[in-house]
Protein backbone atom coordinates (compact mmCIF):
# COMPACT_ATOMS: atom_id res chain seq x y z
CA UNK A 1 0.00 0.00 0.00
CA UNK A 2 1.11 3.47 -1.00
CA UNK A 3 1.98 5.71 2.38
CA UNK A 4 1.49 9.57 1.87
CA UNK A 5 4.03 11.67 4.11
CA UNK A 6 1.57 13.87 6.26
CA UNK A 7 3.67 15.96 8.26
CA UNK A 8 2.45 17.11 11.91
CA UNK A 9 -0.12 19.68 11.20
CA UNK A 10 -0.27 20.81 14.25
CA UNK A 11 2.94 21.94 14.72
CA UNK A 12 2.68 23.75 11.72
CA UNK A 13 -0.01 25.53 13.06
CA UNK A 14 1.41 27.01 16.37
CA UNK A 15 2.29 30.46 14.48
CA UNK A 16 -0.96 30.52 13.03
CA UNK A 17 -2.87 30.10 16.75
CA UNK A 18 0.35 32.74 18.18
CA UNK A 19 -0.83 35.75 15.45
CA UNK A 20 -4.96 34.60 16.04
CA UNK A 21 -4.96 35.05 19.73
CA UNK A 22 -2.84 37.68 19.39
CA UNK A 23 -5.15 39.57 16.89
CA UNK A 24 -9.13 38.40 18.77
CA UNK A 25 -7.21 39.50 21.94
CA UNK A 26 -6.65 43.13 20.48
CA UNK A 27 -10.08 43.40 19.38
CA UNK A 28 -11.94 42.24 22.02
CA UNK A 29 -10.62 44.20 24.19
CA UNK A 30 -10.90 47.16 22.53
CA UNK A 31 -14.71 46.48 22.22
CA UNK A 32 -14.67 46.11 25.90
CA UNK A 33 -11.21 45.72 28.05
CA UNK A 34 -13.40 44.18 30.75
CA UNK A 35 -14.27 41.17 29.19
CA UNK A 36 -10.26 40.43 28.52
CA UNK A 37 -7.76 38.98 31.08
CA UNK A 38 -4.39 38.68 30.33
CA UNK A 39 -3.76 36.38 32.66
CA UNK A 40 -6.57 33.88 31.60
CA UNK A 41 -4.93 33.89 27.87
CA UNK A 42 -1.72 33.34 29.42
CA UNK A 43 -3.04 30.19 31.74
CA UNK A 44 -4.39 28.76 28.58
CA UNK A 45 -1.38 29.17 26.89
CA UNK A 46 0.78 27.38 29.61
CA UNK A 47 -1.98 24.93 29.51
CA UNK A 48 -1.24 24.02 25.50
CA UNK A 49 2.24 24.15 25.46
CA UNK A 50 2.12 22.02 28.58
CA UNK A 51 -0.08 19.87 26.60
CA UNK A 52 2.20 19.42 23.87
CA UNK A 53 5.29 18.69 25.58
CA UNK A 54 2.98 15.68 28.04
CA UNK A 55 1.72 14.83 24.73
CA UNK A 56 4.80 13.66 23.37
CA UNK A 57 5.19 11.04 25.83
CA UNK A 58 1.69 9.76 25.91
CA UNK A 59 2.18 9.73 22.01
CA UNK A 60 4.74 7.02 22.23
CA UNK A 61 2.40 4.55 24.00
CA UNK A 62 -0.47 5.90 21.37
CA UNK A 63 0.99 5.18 18.64
CA UNK A 64 2.46 1.46 19.40
CA UNK A 65 -1.26 0.81 21.06
CA UNK A 66 -2.78 2.01 17.52
CA UNK A 67 -0.07 0.63 15.08
CA UNK A 68 -0.41 -3.10 17.05
CA UNK A 69 -4.19 -3.70 16.92
CA UNK A 70 -3.87 -2.43 13.13
CA UNK A 71 -1.08 -4.66 12.40
CA UNK A 72 -2.42 -7.95 14.16
CA UNK A 73 -6.21 -7.35 14.53
CA UNK A 74 -8.22 -4.93 11.58
CA UNK A 75 -10.50 -6.71 9.68
CA UNK A 76 -10.07 -5.40 6.18
CA UNK A 77 -7.12 -2.62 4.42
CA UNK A 78 -8.63 0.69 3.81
CA UNK A 79 -6.16 1.91 1.05
CA UNK A 80 -5.36 6.25 1.04
CA UNK A 81 -8.07 6.97 -1.19
CA UNK A 82 -10.50 9.86 -1.27
CA UNK A 83 -13.20 8.04 0.15
CA UNK A 84 -11.26 6.23 2.75
CA UNK A 85 -10.83 10.35 4.22
CA UNK A 86 -14.15 10.92 4.20
CA UNK A 87 -15.09 7.69 5.86
CA UNK A 88 -12.32 8.12 8.36
CA UNK A 89 -13.68 11.68 9.01
CA UNK A 90 -17.21 10.36 9.67
CA UNK A 91 -16.08 7.70 11.86
CA UNK A 92 -13.03 9.75 13.75
CA UNK A 93 -15.83 12.31 14.33
CA UNK A 94 -18.41 9.33 15.62
CA UNK A 95 -16.10 8.17 18.12
CA UNK A 96 -15.03 11.88 19.14
CA UNK A 97 -18.92 12.30 20.13
CA UNK A 98 -18.57 9.92 22.63
CA UNK A 99 -15.08 10.33 23.71
CA UNK A 100 -16.15 14.02 24.71
CA UNK A 101 -19.78 12.56 25.68
CA UNK A 102 -18.46 10.09 28.43
CA UNK A 103 -15.25 13.15 29.22
CA UNK A 104 -18.30 14.82 30.90
CA UNK A 105 -20.25 12.24 32.08
CA UNK A 106 -17.62 10.02 34.39
CA UNK A 107 -15.94 11.92 36.50
CA UNK A 108 -12.29 9.70 35.66
CA UNK A 109 -12.58 11.43 32.44
CA UNK A 110 -14.18 14.91 33.86
CA UNK A 111 -11.10 14.98 35.74
CA UNK A 112 -8.63 15.64 32.93
CA UNK A 113 -11.26 17.20 30.33
CA UNK A 114 -12.91 20.04 33.18
CA UNK A 115 -9.26 22.07 32.46
CA UNK A 116 -11.03 22.54 29.19
CA UNK A 117 -13.71 24.20 30.61
CA UNK A 118 -12.04 25.82 33.95
CA UNK A 119 -11.61 29.36 32.20
CA UNK A 120 -14.57 31.66 32.52
CA UNK A 121 -13.91 33.40 29.35
CA UNK A 122 -14.39 32.68 26.09
CA UNK A 123 -11.90 33.06 23.22
CA UNK A 124 -9.75 31.42 20.65
CA UNK A 125 -6.80 30.76 23.84
CA UNK A 126 -9.55 28.62 25.86
CA UNK A 127 -9.35 26.22 22.71
CA UNK A 128 -5.61 25.80 23.10
CA UNK A 129 -6.69 25.05 27.00
CA UNK A 130 -6.27 21.68 26.78
CA UNK A 131 -5.78 18.71 29.54
CA UNK A 132 -1.97 17.55 30.41
CA UNK A 133 -3.63 13.56 31.92
CA UNK A 134 -6.02 12.90 29.38
CA UNK A 135 -2.97 11.54 26.53
CA UNK A 136 -2.24 8.76 28.45
CA UNK A 137 -5.97 7.16 28.61
CA UNK A 138 -8.31 8.98 26.07
CA UNK A 139 -6.89 7.40 22.51
CA UNK A 140 -9.57 3.96 24.18
CA UNK A 141 -12.18 6.19 22.70
CA UNK A 142 -10.48 5.41 18.71
CA UNK A 143 -9.37 1.83 19.26
CA UNK A 144 -12.29 0.98 16.99
CA UNK A 145 -10.54 2.51 14.29
CA UNK A 146 -7.58 0.85 13.59
CA UNK A 147 -9.60 -2.73 14.06
CA UNK A 148 -11.62 -1.59 11.57
CA UNK A 149 -8.74 -0.99 9.32
CA UNK A 150 -7.81 2.05 8.81
CA UNK A 151 -4.19 3.08 9.08
CA UNK A 152 -2.54 4.69 11.81
CA UNK A 153 -1.41 7.76 10.25
CA UNK A 154 -4.83 8.29 8.74
CA UNK A 155 -6.47 8.33 11.76
CA UNK A 156 -3.46 10.89 13.42
CA UNK A 157 -4.16 12.92 10.58
CA UNK A 158 -7.80 12.95 10.96
CA UNK A 159 -7.74 13.30 15.02
CA UNK A 160 -5.08 16.57 14.04
CA UNK A 161 -7.61 18.37 11.69
CA UNK A 162 -10.71 17.70 14.08
CA UNK A 163 -8.56 19.34 16.85
CA UNK A 164 -7.80 22.24 13.99
CA UNK A 165 -11.62 22.38 13.14
CA UNK A 166 -12.60 22.97 16.87
CA UNK A 167 -10.44 25.85 17.61
CA UNK A 168 -12.08 28.59 14.90
CA UNK A 169 -15.11 27.66 17.19
CA UNK A 170 -13.68 29.06 20.64
CA UNK A 171 -14.81 32.82 19.77
CA UNK A 172 -18.08 35.23 20.80
CA UNK A 173 -16.66 37.15 17.24
CA UNK A 174 -18.42 35.14 15.20
CA UNK A 175 -22.37 35.32 16.21
CA UNK A 176 -23.96 32.47 14.02
CA UNK A 177 -23.02 31.09 10.61
CA UNK A 178 -25.49 30.88 7.58
CA UNK A 179 -28.37 28.58 8.62
CA UNK A 180 -27.26 25.48 6.60
CA UNK A 181 -24.04 25.42 8.13
CA UNK A 182 -25.32 25.40 11.55
CA UNK A 183 -27.36 22.56 10.87
CA UNK A 184 -24.64 20.38 9.83
CA UNK A 185 -21.81 21.47 11.26
CA UNK A 186 -20.69 22.31 14.79
CA UNK A 187 -20.11 26.11 15.50
CA UNK A 188 -19.17 29.27 17.42
CA UNK A 189 -22.75 29.44 18.75
CA UNK A 190 -22.97 25.43 19.39
CA UNK A 191 -19.79 25.60 21.24
CA UNK A 192 -20.86 28.55 23.70
CA UNK A 193 -23.59 26.60 24.37
CA UNK A 194 -21.11 23.49 25.03
CA UNK A 195 -18.84 25.99 27.35
CA UNK A 196 -22.09 27.35 29.58
CA UNK A 197 -22.48 26.46 33.13
CA UNK A 198 -25.69 28.02 32.74
CA UNK A 199 -28.59 24.92 33.27
CA UNK A 200 -29.87 24.49 30.41
CA UNK A 201 -26.83 24.71 28.74
CA UNK A 202 -25.00 21.84 30.78
CA UNK A 203 -23.76 18.87 29.02
CA UNK A 204 -24.72 19.69 25.85
CA UNK A 205 -23.24 19.51 22.05
CA UNK A 206 -20.60 17.55 22.72
CA UNK A 207 -19.75 17.34 18.78
CA UNK A 208 -16.36 17.46 17.36
CA UNK A 209 -17.04 18.83 13.71
CA UNK A 210 -20.72 17.44 13.05
CA UNK A 211 -23.19 18.81 15.15
CA UNK A 212 -25.60 16.04 13.91
CA UNK A 213 -24.46 13.68 16.34
CA UNK A 214 -26.02 15.75 19.16
CA UNK A 215 -29.18 16.30 17.56
CA UNK A 216 -29.41 12.06 16.82
CA UNK A 217 -28.01 11.14 20.19
CA UNK A 218 -30.43 13.67 22.35
CA UNK A 219 -27.71 16.28 23.52
CA UNK A 220 -28.44 19.38 21.24
CA UNK A 221 -29.32 22.81 22.35
CA UNK A 222 -29.88 25.86 20.35
CA UNK A 223 -27.67 29.13 21.90
CA UNK A 224 -30.76 31.53 22.95
CA UNK A 225 -30.84 35.10 22.77
CA UNK A 226 -32.44 35.34 25.92
CA UNK A 227 -30.61 32.72 28.28
CA UNK A 228 -26.89 34.43 27.43
CA UNK A 229 -24.26 32.32 28.34
CA UNK A 230 -21.92 31.80 31.57
CA UNK A 231 -19.01 30.66 30.66
CA UNK A 232 -16.80 28.32 32.78
CA UNK A 233 -18.08 25.68 35.93
CA UNK A 234 -20.45 25.31 38.27
CA UNK A 235 -18.58 25.99 40.94
CA UNK A 236 -15.67 27.93 39.47
CA UNK A 237 -11.75 26.93 40.46
CA UNK A 238 -10.52 31.00 40.74
CA UNK A 239 -6.63 30.57 39.66
CA UNK A 240 -4.69 30.48 36.81
CA UNK A 241 -2.05 28.53 38.24
CA UNK A 242 -1.31 25.60 35.38
CA UNK A 243 -0.45 23.42 37.90
CA UNK A 244 -3.93 23.52 40.20
CA UNK A 245 -5.63 23.91 36.77
CA UNK A 246 -4.65 20.58 35.23
CA UNK A 247 -4.60 18.11 38.45
CA UNK A 248 -7.51 19.95 41.05
CA UNK A 249 -10.23 17.72 40.10
CA UNK A 250 -8.02 14.74 40.15
CA UNK A 251 -7.34 15.57 43.92
CA UNK A 252 -11.02 16.44 44.69
CA UNK A 253 -12.35 12.81 43.65
CA UNK A 254 -9.46 11.39 45.66
CA UNK A 255 -10.51 13.38 48.32
CA UNK A 256 -13.93 12.20 48.19
CA UNK A 257 -13.42 8.62 47.65
CA UNK A 258 -11.02 8.40 50.79
CA UNK A 259 -13.15 10.59 53.23
CA UNK A 260 -16.06 8.94 52.63
CA UNK A 261 -17.58 6.81 54.79
CA UNK A 262 -19.35 4.26 52.71
CA UNK A 263 -18.53 0.88 51.01
CA UNK A 264 -15.72 0.62 48.46
CA UNK A 265 -17.97 -0.38 45.68
CA UNK A 266 -19.76 3.40 46.32
CA UNK A 267 -16.32 4.55 47.02
CA UNK A 268 -15.00 3.60 43.34
CA UNK A 269 -18.50 4.75 42.21
CA UNK A 270 -17.04 8.15 42.69
CA UNK A 271 -14.69 7.85 39.50
CA UNK A 272 -17.36 6.19 37.28
CA UNK A 273 -20.75 8.48 38.55
CA UNK A 274 -21.02 11.48 36.57
CA UNK A 275 -19.61 15.02 38.34
CA UNK A 276 -21.99 16.05 41.08
CA UNK A 277 -22.33 12.67 42.33
CA UNK A 278 -22.59 11.70 46.28
CA UNK A 279 -22.84 8.38 48.34
CA UNK A 280 -25.11 9.23 50.40
CA UNK A 281 -27.80 10.76 47.35
CA UNK A 282 -27.38 13.99 48.24
CA UNK A 283 -25.30 15.09 44.69
CA UNK A 284 -26.98 17.39 41.75
CA UNK A 285 -26.14 15.78 38.50
CA UNK A 286 -26.06 17.91 35.24
CA UNK A 287 -29.65 16.10 34.51
CA UNK A 288 -30.57 17.06 37.86
CA UNK A 289 -30.06 21.02 37.45
CA UNK A 290 -31.53 21.36 33.64
CA UNK A 291 -35.01 19.82 35.03
CA UNK A 292 -34.99 22.13 38.08
CA UNK A 293 -34.46 25.33 36.17
CA UNK A 294 -36.66 23.99 33.30
CA UNK A 295 -39.70 23.53 35.92
CA UNK A 296 -38.79 26.75 37.15
CA UNK A 297 -39.06 28.68 34.56
CA UNK A 298 -41.91 26.69 33.09
CA UNK A 299 -40.35 25.06 29.87
CA UNK A 300 -41.64 21.62 31.30
ZN1 LIG B 1 -16.36 19.53 26.91
ZN1 LIG C 1 -14.19 24.00 23.71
Amino acid sequence: MQIPQIPNLILYAIPFFVATVIIEGIVIYKKNPTNYNLKDTLASLSMGIGNLLINMISKILVVLVVTFLYENFRLITIPFVWWAWLLVLIADDFCYYWFHRISHESRFFWASHIVHHSSQKYNLSTALRQTWTGGFFSFIFYLVLPIIGFHPLMIFTQMSISLLYQYWIHTELIHKMPHWFEAIFNTPSHHRVHHGSNPLYLDRNHAGIFIIWDKLFGTFQEELEEEKVVYGLTSNIKTYNPIVIAFHEWILIFQDAFRSKTSFIKKLSYFIKPPGWKHNGTGMLSNDLRKEWLLKNRKL
